[in-house]
């Protein structure tokens, strides 16, 4: 009999709900996993055993007493620590928030507890969510479960790590440029960008609010779909939450990619982009071509700015948001008392945030500055305007964009932290669906030198039921969600 870890969520759902398996059981189950690899791994900050525990009897009790059951009845969840837990400490993986306990639960914490689901605990992160190897965390860097030499990509690095060991059923993410898909990409998981305001973002710690989206992580298109189920719908608390209908998204997966056109930017596939990860790639498009869609290739002239923009955009963003960490009102505190107020604020910071969050600042703050201002931010307002244009008549012409998540392989730890420029280079091809705000998804495509790939779909706004139908229909067919890493 399969352990109870190497369930899907689904079967964990049914088992419990049918009475053949306990929600302790279960959690058990996980938590030897957890005993048995979370020593190598380091996908966790910090974990709730005893509050996990707690739960899984509550549920028990439930069960026993045929109440209503929640949608995710008696699932682990992992949930990424810029995501506020109601007195569970929320770090951003940063000496700032070292000791922060939030006095409530993010919205998509709620709806986790509505429906039911069990909280493992809080997992690693790039400091602020800024970075796409895990490396830059406070608590030390997460490592690939492929290969414990290499980085898991980031920035939600742990909770892609936990997912992919079996630590955790399924977890939560957030993306602002890529840090869902990208540790999607390097673990072998599978993950979604959702189109902006599909999702509250009320209690997600803000790094940059306009491109941000919270996402979720799974093993296979199944689970992902039944959690994004969960946490996606309209709260008020959200001020960019859309009032669409909630959806039945499991209804999506259905083996059929009949008719889809897919357009294939050959910018995705260029400068840059590792030839073995073309091949797999191209190797996954063609599959889709033959269980019936269709692909043309074109240009995306845009695609080149990108980056630029989003770097601006997003330290802009960022150096505004973390203006409020100066030890008084929030974070750290130096506690130096005879200084003047500024030298305070400044040592506080200084001493709170990281190389990389403070590079960020300081370019954010440039970028925003008087006489800068129309020269480096509004022109990349500018350019995310002329991005978002493009893609819309890509849309009305292809169904889906279809290209690799990630344009390098994952790399060894240590291997490019003095190479900032390669590592903001590596966000390349994520970056476009946070400034467009639309929908994307990574999914496993395969392997090289047994160091896993994605693919990348993307498709217009709310236009997450063809992802996962197009998805779905290549898990099904290629089955490396299949796969899971020895350790
Ligand atoms: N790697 C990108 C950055 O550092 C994306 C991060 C993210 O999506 N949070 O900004």
């Amino acid at each position: 009999m399969k352990s109870s870890y190497n369930l899907s969520a689904k079967e964990i759902v049914t088992k419990i709900s049918r009475g053949e398996s306990s929600a302790e059981e279960c959690l058990s189950s996980f938590f030897e996993r957890i005993d048995e690899v979370e020593s190598r791994v380091h996908a966790f900050i910090t974990l709730d055993r005893d509050a996990a525990l707690q739960r899984a009897k509550e549920i028990d009790g439930k069960v026993k007493r045929k109440e209503r059951l929640g949608k995710l009845v008696g699932v682990p969840v992992a949930i990424k620590d810029n995501l506020c837990t109601r007195d569970v400490r929320t770090t951003c993986s940063s000496k700032m928030l070292e000791n922060f306990l939030p006095p409530y639960n993010a919205h998509v914490v709620e709806q986790l507890l509505k429906e039911d689901a069990i909280i493992l605990g809080k997992t690693n992160m790039d400091e602020f969510a800024m970075g796409s190897s895990t490396e830059s965390s406070y608590f030390g860097t997460t490592k690939n479960p492929w290969n414990l030499a290499y980085v898991p990509g980031g920035s939600s690095g742990g909770s892609a790590a936990a997912v992919s060991a079996r630590e955790s059923s399924i977890a939560l993410g957030s993306d602002t440029g890529g840090s869902v898909r990208c540790p999607a990409s390097f673990c072998s998981t599978v993950g979604l960008k959702p189109t902006y305001g599909l999702v509250s973002r009320f209690g997600l710690i803000a790094y940059a609010n306009s491109l941000e989206q919270i996402g979720p992580l799974a093993r296979s298109v199944d689970d992902l779909a039944l959690l994004f189920e969960v946490i996606s719908g309209y709260d008020q608390r959200d001020s960019t939450s859309i009032r669409a209908s909630t959806q039945n998204y499991s209804e999506f997966l259905r083996e059929d990619v009949d008719g889809l056109k897919i357009g294939v930017p050959e910018e995705f596939f260029g400068e840059g982009v590792d030839e073995r990860i073309v091949k797999i790639v191209w190797k996954g498009i063609d599959c889709l071509e033959k269980l019936g869609a269709s692909y043309s290739e074109f240009s995306l002239s845009t695609v080149k700015y990108a980056l630029p923009a989003y770097y601006l955009i997003a330290t802009s963003e960022a150096s505004s948001n973390l203006a409020r960490y100066d030890g008084l009102r929030y974070g750290y505190s130096s506690e130096v008392g005879s200084d003047d107020w500024s030298t305070t604020f400044s040592n506080n910071r200084k001493k709170g945030f990281g190389a990389e969050v403070r590079r960020r600042i300081l370019l954010g703050t440039f970028a925003l500055s008087a006489g800068y201002y129309d020269q480096y931010y509004l022109k990349s307002l500018q350019v995310r305007t002329k991005i978002r244009l493009e893609f819309e008549k890509a849309f009305k012409k292809f169904d889906v964009l279809a290209g690799p998540t990630m344009p390098i392989l994952p790399f060894k730890i240590g291997e490019k932290i003095d190479d900032l420029l390669a590592l903001y280079m590596c966000d390349i091809l994520t970056v476009l669906a946070n400034l467009v705000g639309c929908p994307a998804i990574s999914i496993p495509c395969g392997f090289v030198d047994s160091l896993p790939i994605g693919m990348q779909i993307m498709g217009p706004m709310l236009g997450e039921s063809v992802l996962f139908r197009t998805a779905y229909t290549f898990e099904k067919c290629s089955k490396f969600t299949d796969y899971s890493p020895k350790l």
